[in-house]
């Protein structure tokens, strides 16, 4: 069982605030809509290197869903990934300790597995929810500022844990 690395694309892969220069500006036509992001093209192969080393498998948690193999994925360098459905927000239960709308279906996905998840919306809300989830395995939840996207830090935190917990399958 490997363990997951869950990754959001807005606010995590794609800064909301001013970006810096290690960042390019790309333009996602989606339907009828556009949308303007930022990519970090390090941020691909930093992730990949994470997922070696801890012998995680990478997997998209974003409202992005497939679209982010087409779009995100090509331009950082990394491979197509695995999808967690978000549903569609008419069938979205109540929340029960307010939580957000895309932690049900991480918990529904991660099953046994211990996963990290990188997100700029992971709460207390969000780690209660999962912690009376029954049959979860172990997690870590990353909260990432939104303004900055993924750092090192947030990096150096999953590798961290992922080895300390023994979850680590790296060699
Ligand atoms: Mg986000």
């Amino acid at each position: 069982m490997k363990p997951l690395l869950l990754l959001d694309v807005d606010g995590v892969l794609n800064p909301m605030g001013r970006p810096t220069p290690d960042f390019r500006r790309y333009r996602c036509t989606i339907g009828t809509d556009v949308y303007t992001v930022h990519l970090n093209p390090r941020h691909g192969r930093r992730l990949l290197e994470l997922a070696v080393v801890t012998g995680s498998e990478l997997v998209w948690a974003t409202t992005w869903e497939h679209h982010a193999n087409d779009w995100i994925a090509p331009r950082i360098g990394l491979p197509s990934l695995p999808v967690i459905s978000m549903g569609s927000s008419s069938d979205a239960p109540a929340s029960e300790y307010g939580e957000m709308f895309k932690t049900p279906h991480v918990a529904a996905y991660a099953g046994q597995r211990p996963f990290v998840w990188f997100d700029d919306q992971v709460w207390a809300e969000d780690e209660e929810y999962l912690r009376v989830h029954q049959g979860l395995a172990d997690f870590l939840l990353v909260h990432v500022d939104p303004r900055q996207g993924l750092t090192s830090r947030h990096l150096g935190m999953a590798h961290e844990w992922l080895t300390l917990t023994g979850f680590s399958q790296g060699s």
